[in-house]
């Protein structure tokens, strides 16, 4: 069995199965081990809760004890609660707005249950537990769950893995002194854990080797690209007079961090290697200027330029005002977002083909391999600050040694930066332009929303507009997160009866979600409640409240983007946090919020105070090709395998060199960054 033969080679796959398969993306056998778990259930059966993590979620062997009354919240919602025995243990089990759901049980009868368990004042609680009805003699302490379409099964999956494993050798890859040093299980060993742990520190073990398996090769290739971005000839433009001019013409005076910027971009422009630059800057602190300005040489000097932009709303933003500023320059700027009709497109696309187009400002569709430059000079994407180094790589092959500018609006710590852009020049706008205030921030339990609600509607009757941003809901009830439509329902009815209230969510069509921007851009909604689709760059100047549900499932980079979206006009504006206040760590996190509003501090704090520590969650990264490292939240295991990445690229004994090939040859073959055989 070979690790790269069809999947219907396996023993129990058929042709229907495989049909099954490929539609979860799963070709090969390497698909196949690569396809990692969403998640896991802990199984265990009436014993210590002591060993159990927050968030685990568990079957316990239970007698009810007592059932007690419904009450009744203030904000309307009935909980229902069960008092369960668990051996020693008292588990409180809660359910809201089910008051049904305890008919089922009777007093001193025994239950097994599920549900994930968190400890609270000492005392064990889950959430909306269910009964299980027939539990299987499972030997697995951990069972993995999968993502499944079509009808798959997790049994089904489990069992052609098991198969898989049993019948390939899977070589070990790394070199022995890494595995000794960081005291890694083999990798055969870690791919058997992660889809069949024997226990919890084996699955923690097993990650902690694939996610270093995959930061290192990722390191490799940012390396490798390095290496070739240095050497790669580029178009040597030159600095155009009309500069000048336009600079002449901006409505306001660049900060001296935005000039020095646009400086070390127009000398890349100038060298005749290929320009590879990250700009990093703060919400507000002026990247769009940067990169037009510096589009604009480009575009004198006979190129065309693109800018990508990750939302329609933003493209639009920026097209807008690339217009209003190349007004006077006999520039000509297309616009190319999905929305656009089938005819409009056709017509654009010409365009850009024949060089009539200048400047093609859109989102993802302006790389898309039907787009075609007649004679491309640069590319700038913005706000892309999970983009990973494959879409990087894929921006510079779309014209002929293109210069390729990435703008980040997430600061990162410096030493992650290094790790994560490694194959870039860095430019960091470290300074906001003048007059901008200070947003000030608190934090209230969620308990005590209404103060932050009748806050807002203050702002409200005296003319401004809201936000209102929650986490997204997630497969999993059990987290019980506010949804978008629980949230406007409850506002709606509480707080903001006679005012217009719409919600923003990601799975919205697009048109309607730019009809919504536009409406609340007017002034004609009052309050808009959202998803994260908010959090990049959307200018609103009349708006001055910001309120964030469960802030505590929030990055606090995030949190400090979103709040970037207030305190944009002349009014004095604020941001409201309202976290479930259950740890420590919320509370250092939220803290850290109201005390700074410097996005580098408050990314460096977010590091320091998790720690880098394991999360038991498991986030589907996929955007950057990672599969289960996170570059952020792994940023310790990330700084190893960069460490020792380093050390095997600058180093040519026989081993470094075989590893060096090996992964060339693999990323060649793999988009993914786990390889091996
Ligand atoms: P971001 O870096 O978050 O993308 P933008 O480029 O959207 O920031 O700029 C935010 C706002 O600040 C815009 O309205 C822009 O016109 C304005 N701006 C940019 N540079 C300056 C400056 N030097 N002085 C005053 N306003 C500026
Ligand atoms: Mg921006």
């Amino acid at each position: 069995m070979n690790i790269y033969d069809d999947i219907a080679y396996v023993k129990g796959v058929g042709p229907k199965m495989a049909e099954k398969l490929n539609k979860c993306g799963i070709y090969s056998i390497l698909d196949l081990l690569l396809y990692f778990p969403r998640d896991y259930d802990i199984i265990k059966v009436g014993s210590n809760l002591e060993t159990f993590n927050e968030n685990d979620k568990v079957i316990l062997e239970c007698r009810v004890k007592s059932i007690k009354p419904d009450i009744r919240t203030k904000t309307n919602k009935i909980i229902s609660t069960v008092i369960f025995q668990s051996d020693e243990d008292i588990v409180r089990g809660q359910w809201f707005n089910q008051p049904y759901a305890k008919n089922s049980f009777r007093i001193n009868e025994t239950y097994i249950i599920t549900g994930k368990i968190n400890k609270f004042n000492k005392e064990y609680k889950i959430s909306n537990p269910k009964i299980l009805k027939n539990i299987t003699n499972d030997t697995n302490k951990i069972l993995a769950k999968y993502s499944l379409k079509d009808n798959l099964s997790n049994n089904f999956l489990n069992k052609i893995i098991s198969e898989v494993l049993a019948h390939v050798k899977i070589i070990e890859n790394l070199p022995r002194h890494i595995i000794d040093k960081y005291k890694f299980m083999s990798l055969d060993d870690a791919l058997k854990n992660i889809h069949n742990p024997k226990n919890r520190s084996d699955l923690d073990e097993a990650r902690r080797r694939l996610k270093f398996q995959e930061l290192f090769t990722y390191s490799m290739k940012i390396l490798m690209l390095k290496n070739s971005n240095t050497n790669s000839t580029g178009i040597p433009f030159k600095i155009s007079p009309e500069l000048k001019e336009l600079k002449a013409k901006l409505p306001f005076e660049l900060t001296d961090a935005q000039n020095r910027v646009i400086r070390e971009i127009l000398i890349d422009e100038k060298k005749p290697i290929v320009m590879n630059r990250l700009v990093q800057g703060d919400v507000g602190s002026g990247k769009t200027i940067v990169s037009l300005i510096t589009l604009f040489n480009i575009i004198k000097n006979g190129y065309q330029g693109a800018l990508m932009a990750p939302t329609e709303i933003l493209a639009k933003q920026h097209y807008l005002e690339a217009v209003k500023l190349f007004d006077e320059f006999d520039i000509k700027v297309g616009l190319l977002t999905g929305s656009i009709t089938a005819k409009n497109k056709k017509i654009l696309k010409e365009n850009v083909k024949d060089g009539e187009i200048d400047l093609l400002i859109g989102t993802h569709a302006i790389i898309e391999d039907d787009v075609e430059f007649k004679k491309l000079g640069m590319i700038v994407t913005d706000e892309q600050h999970r983009f990973g180094v494959n879409q990087r790589n894929k921006l510079s092959s779309k014209g002929n040694n293109v210069d390729v500018l990435v703008m980040s609006a997430t600061p990162i710590p410096r030493t992650l930066t290094l790790y994560m852009y490694g194959d870039l020049e860095v430019s960091i706008i470290d300074k906001l332009p003048p007059g901008r205030q200070k947003i000030d921030t608190y934090y209230l339990d969620k308990k005590e929303k209404n103060r932050a609600y009748n806050f807002a509607l203050k702002q409200i009757e005296e003319g401004r507009q809201i936000y209102i941003v929650c986490p997204l809901v997630e497969e999993n009830e059990d987290l019980k997160l506010s949804s978008v439509e629980n949230l406007y329902n409850e506002i709606k009815k509480d707080y903001f009866k006679n005012i217009e209230v719409a919600i923003l969510h990601g799975k919205m069509p697009n048109k309607e979600k730019n009809d919504i921007m536009e409406e609340f851009k007017k002034g004609n909604i009052k309050v808009l409640i959202s998803t994260t689709v908010i959090e990049v760059g959307v200018n609103v100047p009349n708006a001055s409240v910001m309120i964030i549900e469960n802030a505590e499932r929030f990055g606090l980079s995030q949190l400090h983007q979103l709040r970037g979206r207030v305190g944009r006009g002349k009014y004095k504006s604020y941001c409201i946090l309202l976290p479930e206040i259950k740890s420590e760590t919320t509370k250092k996190r939220m803290e850290t919020m109201k005390n700074s509003n410097d996005g580098f501090f408050i990314a460096e704090e977010d590091l320091r105070i998790r720690g880098g520590g394991e999360v038991f969650g498991y986030k589907q990264s996929g955007e950057n090709g990672l599969l289960l490292a996170d570059l952020v939240e792994d940023f310790k295991i990330f700084s190893f395998a960069n460490r020792e990445a380093k050390e095997i690229m600058n180093n040519n004994s026989e081993e470094s060199l075989r590893i060096k090939n090996e992964i060339a040859e693999k990323l060649e073959k793999s988009s993914k960054y786990i390889c091996f055989n």
